[in-house]
């Protein structure tokens, strides 16, 4: 006869944080490098193509399409906004 025991536990945390990219003060151009088709006509400097990997990164400190300096208030990090955390087992 043998002796069977089994432990199984799973653990997961689930994060929210927010930024707030505010647009270009001169041109209006997004504060982040985008794929949408609307960015490529208005601000073709912050379009990306699809499977790019900068989609959805900051510009940075200068405008990729009017290349105005951008101010440190056009980007605010809120903070995180919600967490959860899920524990579950089996003994
Ligand atoms: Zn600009």
């Amino acid at each position: 006869m043998t002796d069977n025991s089994s432990s199984a536990y799973i653990y997961r945390s689930q994060g929210l944080h927010a930024t707030v990219h505010k647009a270009c003060e001169k041109c209006g151009a997004p504060g982040k490098f985008l794929t949408n088709e609307t960015i490529q006509q208005k601000w073709p400097g912050c379009y990306v193509p699809p499977g790019d990997e900068r989609h959805d990164i900051p510009v940075g400190s200068h405008c990729p399409h009017c290349q105005a300096s951008r101010s440190p208030g056009l980007m605010n990090y809120l903070g995180e906004i919600w967490r959860k955390n899920f524990t579950a087992g089996v003994e």
